[in-house]
């Protein structure tokens, strides 16, 4: 539907699609803003159609926010397969975990790919084991790569003509960066990554410190894009 000149104006996705500069600010690994975004895909059965749609948190967050619509909208026939996959500018925070993990337990025809720009208060002991328990409950956890991004701008943004190869690029440390806190909590790790915001500059400073649990335990294709071995 959409052609290199930017989606068309008969897209039916263009009113749920988010402005470039939402987009930029709410994804940006760099960036510790506040407020959160979900980028959903649904699919069902073995058709290739995507129900996309955008949302940001109200009084309560985007994922609970989902959860709420998706069970109030759909009488889910269990003999179809439902794929739903989640770009999320932050992970979810323990509470919304909990809820997800619970959504996901009962359908079990239900698969939810998640992911992740940011880790959201990722020293937190109850995020951590949030995280742990999505990935139990079978759901899949990752960080967002340069291709997702790619993918979110050509299916969620609704950007200028001729910007279809014009979505943002950032310095992909920080995906590997995070790719390796989330490897830490998923296997139990202490956390190795702390950020820091000095708000005179708005500069976003991170600090690695590795542990020998970490060097032992961290799947070595890990550690080696993070530059840590060699
Ligand atoms: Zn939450």
């Amino acid at each position: 539907m959409t052609s290199g000149k930017g989606p068309s104006a008969g897209d039916a996705t263009l009113r749920r699609r988010i402005e470039p500069w939402q987009f930029e600010a709410s994804f940006d690994p760099r960036q510790l803003r506040k407020e959160a975004c979900l980028l959903s895909e649904v699919r069902w059965g073995v058709s290739p159609r995507a129900w996309r749609e955008s949302g940001l948190n109200t009084t309560s967050h985007v994922e609970m926010n989902f959860i709420e619509k998706f069970t109030s909208e759909r009488s889910l026939r269990p003999a179809v397969r439902c794929s739903i996959t989640w770009f999320l500018s932050w992970s979810p925070c323990w509470e919304c975990a909990r809820a997800i993990s619970e959504f996901v337990r009962q359908r079990p025809n239900v698969s939810l790919v998640i992911y992740v720009a940011r880790l959201f208060w990722h020293m937190d002991e109850q995020n951590r084991q949030g995280l742990r328990d999505l990935v139990t409950s079978g759901v899949r956890v990752q960080v967002m790569s340069d291709s997702d991004y790619s993918h979110c701008w050509r299916n969620f943004v609704n950007y200028l003509p001729g910007q279809e190869a014009g979505w943002p690029r950032f310095p992909p440390m920080w995906t590997t960066l995070y790719a390796l806190e989330l490897s830490c909590i998923l296997l139990s790790l202490p956390p190795c990554l702390k950020i820091s915001r000095r708000h005179q500059n708005q500069l976003t400073f991170f600090q690695l410190t590795l542990q020998d649990c970490h060097y032992r335990a961290i799947p070595p294709p890990v550690l080696s894009a993070a530059g840590l071995m060699h």
